[in-house]
């Protein structure tokens, strides 16, 4: 049933719809809405998901979630603790390895030079104070 009703009169008889018997801009003859001036073809093209002219919903591919980038690259390098007598030693782990490679210990220890207690970055290589090896150091030129 095509019944020419303008948009005036659709709108004065409270219609939802009305036909001017022109095409819209996409073709149809076809009845419009009084809301919005959309034909009802485009209107059902536009919402019938199968229709490729349809809009989809955007799949935006998510990257992986690193469960946390400095605790699986890098070192671990343990935090410096209180003195404790040099007792206690922390591996420092290369986490790039896996399993976790120990590539030095840190831990207290006594400067062999002037004995004073200090924390040091690699117990095994490092056995003087920063005093001591900037002295060291100096005095080796
Ligand atoms: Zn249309
Ligand atoms: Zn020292």
């Amino acid at each position: 049933m095509t019944t020419l009703v303008s948009l005036d009169d659709a709108k004065r008889h409270g219609l939802i719809r009305f036909f001017t018997g022109e095409p819209c801009k996409h073709g149809h003859v076809a009845e419009r809405y009084v809301k919005g001036n959309r034909c009802v073809e485009c209107d059902r093209v536009w919402r019938s998901p199968n229709q490729p002219n349809a809009p989809k919903a955007v799949r935006v591919p998510r990257a992986p979630v690193m469960a946390s980038a400095s605790a699986s690259h890098g070192f671990s390098e343990p935090k410096a603790w209180p003195w404790d007598g040099g007792v206690r030693r922390e591996p420092v782990l290369d986490m790039d390895h896996n399993p976790p490679r120990v590539v030095r210990q840190v831990g207290w220890r006594c400067c062999m030079k002037c004995a004073k207690p200090f924390f040091s970055d690699d117990v095994k290589a490092l056995r003087i104070c920063d005093g001591c090896k900037g002295a060291s150091t100096a005095n080796l030129g």
